[in-house]
């Protein structure tokens, strides 16, 4: 776990985090080429990755969620 007096400093940073600011799951747009549909996949509970399956195949898709990964809200998978 932490160290002790690491609490310190986080319990006196004003910086909000940078996931779970709302209530809303995250989600991502993603074109399936398999069957070239679109679909939204959404977080996982940890909000760690956002983790779907393609709506006519159920083909598996999983991005792992870090800093430092792109900003971008939509992916297209084959
Ligand atoms: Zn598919």
């Amino acid at each position: 776990m932490a160290e002790k007096g690491r609490q310190l400093d986080l319990t006196s940073s004003a910086e909000p985090l940078s996931v779970g600011q709302s209530s809303e799951n995250p989600f991502l747009g993603v074109h399936f080429a398999c069957c070239d549909v679109y679909s939204r996949v959404y977080a996982n509970r940890e909000r760690s990755a956002y983790v779907g399956h393609c709506p006519r195949c159920a083909k598996r898709v999983q991005f792992q969620v870090g800093t430092g990964g792109t900003d971008s809200r939509f992916f297209s998978v084959s």
